[in-house]
């Protein structure tokens, strides 16, 4: 497939020289230090010296991440939050005021808040009502302002994975950037597309640490692509955007990925059971397949069971009034008793 990253480009990105920190221009470990005004004396308040500024391109933590994801370092950005990842693509590919994005609804909201933000265009080409890809209405909805397509499997709020053939017919046939986000993926093990990367230079995927990982305090989030993408993000990117502490922390967690696996075992069986035991009640009609760590569980009286629980002090999201999902909450897979604690509570709604 053929794809020229620098067309597809904002004119002043593709022109712009990129800021050059200190640590850009000398990466040794060894030395005197003393061209980025950091305190020389060590942290405040602390044992631990986080007084000098992060590797900006944290190659220790994509070193390991490389090998994990068997994808070389090159073709990894790092960013806080996959969040950071969706907004750096808008900003580097669509003009403000000129250009859109395609997103497929009911899907995850940041896609179209980060376009908003940017001031692009969003085209809304909903899912069907199965929730998967109307692929020949997602290509014919192209158009020359079209840069990105935003599609998310498994999908935030339903639950499922796309089709592997509608993926790959998409992303094939879409001539703009398609950005894949697999932030659930790891509850899909085997459905990642990241080994497809080199037969797709037009395609992002994106991952985050705060899902399966267990780290949504850190704010750490993983975009691969060919390495003409990943440079376009190290060039616009702010410096030093992953901190010390989280690049530590996340080395940690990837040198452990058997605690991840047992942590998936669990959750799996938790939300069989969350599953099972919800059919038990009169106030469920249905529980759509999942995919993902959560549940979306249409109610007879979402609205008034949303309120119920929060005043049971369990919370919930409710997507009831999104579209295809009437009626629906969408429920994280907690711990054991957490989830008694949840069927407990809706057993005793009247
Ligand atoms: C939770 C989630 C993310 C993760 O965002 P972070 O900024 O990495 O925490 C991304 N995409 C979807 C669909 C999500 O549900």
């Amino acid at each position: 497939m053929e794809f020229n990253v620098n067309a597809w480009l904002r004119p002043n990105v593709l022109r712009m020289k990129p800021y050059s920190s200190a640590r850009d221009e000398f990466s040794g470990s060894e030395g005197i230090f003393l061209d980025a005004n950091e305190n020389s004396l060590g942290s405040v308040g602390i044992v631990e010296n986080y007084n000098r500024y992060p590797d900006p391109l944290q190659k220790n933590l994509k070193l390991k991440l490389a090998q994990i994801e068997n994808i070389p370092p090159n073709w990894i950005f790092l960013g806080n939050g996959s969040d950071e990842a969706i907004d750096l693509v808008i900003r580097a590919f669509c003009e403000p005021a000129q250009d859109q994005v395609i997103i497929l609804p009911p899907t995850y909201g940041m896609y179209q808040v980060s376009a908003h933000l940017n001031n692009v265009g969003v085209l809304e080409v909903p899912l069907l009502p199965n929730f998967q890809l109307d692929v020949d209405r997602i290509i014919a909805s192209f158009n020359p302002q079209t840069k990105i397509l935003f599609i998310c499997s498994p999908n935030n709020p339903s639950g499922n994975l796309m089709h592997q053939g509608d993926l790959e017919k998409v992303i094939q046939n879409f001539p703009g950037i398609v950005l894949l986000d697999e932030a659930y993926v790891d509850f899909a093990p085997g459905f990642s597309m990241i080994s497809a990367l080199k037969e797709y230079p037009n395609l992002i995927i994106i991952k985050t640490f705060s899902k399966a990982w267990g780290l949504a305090g850190l704010r750490l989030g993983m975009a691969f692509a060919q390495p003409e993408i990943i440079r376009v993000f190290n060039k616009i990117k702010p410096p030093y955007n992953i901190n010390l502490l989280t690049q530590e922390v996340a080395l940690k967690a990837l040198e452990k990925p058997e605690i991840k696996a047992q942590m998936l075992e669990e959750i799996f069986s938790e939300r069989l059971f969350l599953e099972e035991q919800l059919y038990k009640q009169k106030e469920v009609l249905k529980i759509f397949p999942s995919n993902t760590n959560f549940l979306l569980v249409q109610f007879r009286e979402a609205d008034r069971m949303y309120d119920y629980l929060v005043s049971k002090q369990i919370i919930v999201r409710n997507r009831s009034k999104v579209l295809y999902c009437e009626g629906c909450l969408r429920i994280t897979v907690g711990t054991h008793s957490e989830n008694l604690a949840l069927l407990e509570a809706i057993e005793a709604y009247t």
